[in-house]
């Protein structure tokens, strides 16, 4: 049985070593077996390539190149050694798929029972899973973990609020996997079926797939008598809780260096950007087989927050949780934002249902009452730098979402 502990609490050094070796193995690897790395990396020296700084002299790869791979054109490994695909996000278009081999759906495993380590989950858990089981990825990585532990595992998928409220009474959940925005749903059900929520049994959240604020965590918080942890995750690398785990100190998200490595790039120019400004996140996978990327743009905006040993104990690197995507990203006279940044202001007005219109000009309508208007556009301003068009309307009006939530919305 993998036992995660002695790597995250690996010293740097150790780190550094093994992921130089991983990623001198990771290029060659590619290059002799990618039709498509072979072409694009053709006249890099890649002996040149050691370490971590020195990958900036290749090229990014983007979303773009993996729809165009569709369906295994920039698989490294022949059909009969892939074992599963899963599929990324994207509505339009070619799908983007991403092929598994076994030793990298035991990787996907073993960095999740990582993350599960430093979140307290263990064999004595009731573990919920809500997300779909499918092609899209949180079901089946949070599953293999948790089977792996031989947790109690309630692998519901997504969907049907009341069904999951009854199970959680009913079998006593500890632990509650999720996008960031569910948990607010089911406690609104949970309050239509006369069910206080701080009274379940639960104990933990693992919450991720969509950018969500310190409010937001917050009120999910105080609500249901947990504690709610940040799990980030991209399918392009694996899938959910492979890139790293939240800081038991909350300081951050911390990066696991021996089979990731994050830069942090200027979204415009490709540019790497200083430590501590804020980017894109690129991501080079290196401990991966049928589909290792190297420097891929993942649209996340965050910035490195250090790279010395954290006072939770981790060397591992650490960044800022995620503020939001490039595809969200609203700029506005001059101002840019992210959903999460009025996100934040209408939390701390207790407000926790809005969607935002951007088109002539920005329209935030709320549910909430009409004379927090006032206070909350001041705040906006005060916070974003601008101030939106508000509208309150009654508790019930907007659209609720059991995946994802789409609160962004361009229009004219
Ligand atoms: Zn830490």
């Amino acid at each position: 049985m993998y036992n995660p502990e002695k790597e995250v609490y690996a010293p740097k050094k150790e780190i550094i070593k093994i992921q130089e070796k991983r990623l001198r193995e990771t290029v060659k690897f590619v290059y002799e077996n990618s039709p498509f790395y072979r072409e694009k990396l053709k006249d890099i020296d890649l002996d040149k390539i050691k370490s971590a700084e020195d990958l900036e002299k290749l090229p990014l790869t983007t979303k773009e190149e993996l729809r165009n791979a569709y369906p295994l054109k920039m698989s490294c490994v022949p059909k009969d050694r892939i074992v599963r695909v899963q599929m990324s996000g994207g509505t339009t278009g070619q799908p983007v798929i991403i092929p598994y081999t076994r030793k990298d759906v035991n990787q996907w495993k073993e960095m999740l029972l990582r993350d599960f380590m430093l979140a307290g989950i263990t064999s004595r858990d009731v573990i919920q899973i809500t997300p779909a089981f499918g092609l899209w990825n949180g079901g089946f990585g949070f599953h293999f973990a948790a089977d792996a532990i031989d947790a109690f595992v309630i692998p519901i998928g997504a969907g049907n609020t009341r069904n999951q409220i009854k199970f959680m009474k009913d079998f006593g959940t500890t632990v509650l996997c999720a996008t960031a925005s569910y948990p607010l749903r089911i406690a609104e059900v949970a309050d239509e079926m006369g069910v206080d929520v701080s009274e379940l049994p639960l104990s933990k959240m693992l919450l991720g797939a969509e950018p969500w604020s310190e409010e937001m965590r917050r009120k999910i918080e105080s609500k249901f008598n947990v504690r709610a942890f940040d799990i980030p995750g991209l399918t392009e690398m694996g899938g959910v809780g492979t890139i790293g785990f939240e800081c038991p100190e909350r300081n951050g998200i911390h990066i696991w260096e021996d089979n990731y490595i994050v830069e942090v790039v200027d979204p415009e120019t490709g540019e790497r950007v200083e430590d501590g400004e804020e980017g894109e996140i690129v991501y080079t996978s290196i401990n991966r087989e049928a589909m290792p990327l190297l420097r891929y743009r993942s649209g996340e905006i965050s910035a490195v927050v250090s790279r010395e040993k954290c006072e939770c104990g981790i060397e591992h690197m650490m960044i800022k949780r995620i503020r939001g995507r490039t595809d969200d990203m609203v700029i506005y006279k001059g101002v840019k934002f992210y959903p999460s940044d009025i996100e934040s202001v209408l939390f701390s007005h207790g407000v926790s249902n809005y969607k935002i219109e951007v088109g002539n000009g920005i329209r935030v309508i709320f549910e909430g009452d009409q004379d927090k208007i006032h206070e909350i556009a001041r705040d906006i301003k005060e916070f974003v730098g601008f101030k939106p068009k508000l509208e309150a309307v009654p508790f019930g009006v907007l659209e609720r979402f059991e995946g994802k939530a789409k609160r962004l919305i361009r229009v004219g």
